[in-house]
């Protein structure tokens, strides 16, 4: 039985294979010009966004005016709707730059992300709240029953002021008080969209008669800058909170009479003036949309056609955890299909007809849309085993892609890796942009080596510090959370080489960015939020 297609050797399949997937990583490259080019228009939408409502970058004023410097104390609740999990806790903060926390978490089942109702989403989470009081203030939630069951009042201070880490684009009115503008990551729950979440939360609350006061909105991202301000307070505050996980997004502290589109508004709420700050949750994810400077190759557009969101958060679909794995995963199907290529062909095998010669499961998850987990690409980046051993058994265990051989899983690190790099280059275009949009490269002296003897001391939770020779005033500071971050290799390092560079940052500039991860930083930094929400609303406190 004759084939009409040409017929290729062994060796002619391994070499193509092996081009193909450099010619493949080559789109994904995101040279220094492109950088610069998407800095630039990063300067320009956070300044449009400051002006108007409605603009591609939302800079969404946060009412929030200071950062904290960890004297904070007390016992406050907070809860993470993140794009994956669900986490509640009670933070005992001592007041000495430390805390104490605990915390349950539980998956968001599937079904709730796209539930038919609000309510549905919104109860659930409260029965969590309602579960974790129960098994960690038993005492404190007993006797709210007991008193309410007696005809009495709870008295104020025995109700937790909880912060509401709500990891969406919200419109803030107020510090507690919020209405969602769209959903990402995933979620598609129509009728939330234009309310108050916090309302929302607090109905289901009331509902289960819980001792629990949602006292302050807070974008997870804002709650990481709170965080890593509490942890490390520097000379002159942390500047941006980041979250590079399943979703991406930053938040940073601006200059109030920069954001006219809140200071020139009549009706604009309440809000502390005195800092002459208030920090901004600029949701990065939807930088761009227009794709004047992001890179968009056939993958991209392919992932963005089939998502739910089409046209929207195009910079995180080219960065965050949620979309890397179907990057690649789409740009390996498209060399599966290349007769000329022996990606996970058997060797034995004398046709050129993909499905009798592969050694992929029919049912595996690389034939289907998100198959690929992320996780994959911090796993082939982080893998020198011999022959790629650690890849290939990931590809066998869990992708059902048996006897890949070394030139396959080399394949596949070289594309992962080409993901991956670009991820973290576009990373460095949003923290460029914020460092330069604050000045505060303009502001310090260049560091000189006569100093050395103010070099900062190691931070425990702290990643990198920076590179050495700064002084402590000159550093600018940066908190960063999230799964890319935490677990894939050389993030850092390809997001500081795309910071030097930019032209305005440098060498010289790019030493002083200090990236320090605020692990699980929003649940604490809700807290912070909602201590000094509940100031407002009990003043004797
Ligand atoms: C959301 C942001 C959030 C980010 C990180 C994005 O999809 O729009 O609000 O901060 O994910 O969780
Ligand atoms: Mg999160």
């Amino acid at each position: 039985f004759e084939s009409s297609s040409t017929f290729y050797t062994d060796t002619e399949r391994s070499m193509a294979l092996a081009e193909q997937a450099k010619k493949v990583a080559a789109e994904f490259d995101f040279p220094k010009e492109n950088v610069n080019k998407a800095v630039k228009e990063f300067l320009r939408e956070m300044s449009e966004g400051l002006e108007k409502d409605g603009t591609e970058l939302s800079q969404i004023p946060t009412y929030v005016t200071a950062v904290p410097n960890g004297t904070e104390k007390g016992l406050y609740m907070a809860v993470d709707l993140g794009g994956t999990n669900f986490r509640v806790c009670s933070i005992q903060l001592h007041g000495n730059t430390t805390f104490s926390l605990t915390q349950s978490k539980v998956a968001i089942p599937r079904e709730l992300m796209v539930a038919k109702t609000s309510k549905e989403l919104f109860s659930f989470l409260a029965k969590q709240i309602e579960a974790f009081l129960k098994t960690h203030h038993e005492e404190h939630y007993f006797h709210h029953i007991r008193r309410r069951n007696t005809g009495g009042q709870t008295k104020e201070e025995e109700i937790f002021n909880l912060g509401f880490t709500f990891s969406f684009p919200v419109q803030q009115v107020g510090i507690n008080k919020g209405m969602l503008m769209r959903w990402t990551k995933g979620f598609d729950i129509p009728d939330a969209i234009g309310k108050d979440v916090c309302a929302l939360l607090q109905v289901e609350i009331d509902e289960l008669n819980l001792p629990v006061r949602v006292a302050a909105l807070v974008n997870d991202t804002v709650g990481t800058l709170m965080a890593r301000s509490y942890t490390s307070p520097g000379k002159t505050g942390t500047l941006l909170g980041s979250i590079f996980g399943t979703g991406t997004n930053g938040a940073y502290v601006e200059k109030l009479d920069k954001i006219t589109k809140l200071v020139n508004k009549k009706d604009a709420g309440n809000y502390d003036n005195s800092t002459g700050e208030m920090v901004v949750n600029t949701e990065w994810g939807s930088f761009d949309n227009s794709l004047r400077t992001l890179p968009n190759t056939a993958y991209d557009i392919e992932l963005d056609e089939k998502s739910v969101n089409p046209g929207i958060q195009m910079f995180e679909k080219r960065i965050s955890g949620m979309f890397l794995g179907e990057i690649l995963r789409l740009a390996l199907v498209k060399l599966l299909h290349d007769p000329k290529v022996s990606l996970f062909k058997d060797e034995n095998s004398a046709t050129n007809d993909i499905s009798s010669t592969t050694t992929i499961a029919v049912d595996s998850p690389i034939w289907k849309q998100w198959g690929i987990d992320t996780s994959l690409l911090s796993i082939c980046a982080g893998d020198d085993s011999h022959g790629l051993r650690i890849t290939r058994q990931t590809l066998d265990k869990d992708y059902g892609i048996s006897a890949a051989s070394a030139e396959d899983a080399e394949a596949v690190k070289i594309i992962a890796g080409a993901v991956g790099k670009r991820a973290a280059r576009l990373a460095a275009v949003a923290i460029a942009a914020v460092v330069l949009q604050s000045g505060r490269l303009d502001t310090a002296n260049p560091a000189t080596t006569e100093q050395k003897e103010n070099i900062s001391p190691p931070r425990g939770n702290v990643q990198s510090e920076g590179r050495g020779e700064v002084r402590e005033e000159d550093v600018i500071d940066i908190g960063v959370d999230g799964s890319l971050v935490e677990f894939y290799p050389d993030f850092e390092e390809h997001i500081r080489a795309a910071l030097r560079e930019v032209e305005q940052i440098g060498e010289q500039g790019e030493k002083r960015v200090r990236i320090g991860i605020a692990k699980d930083g929003s649940g604490v930094g809700a807290a912070l939020i909602a201590l000094v929400a509940g100031k407002v609303a009990s003043p004797q406190q």
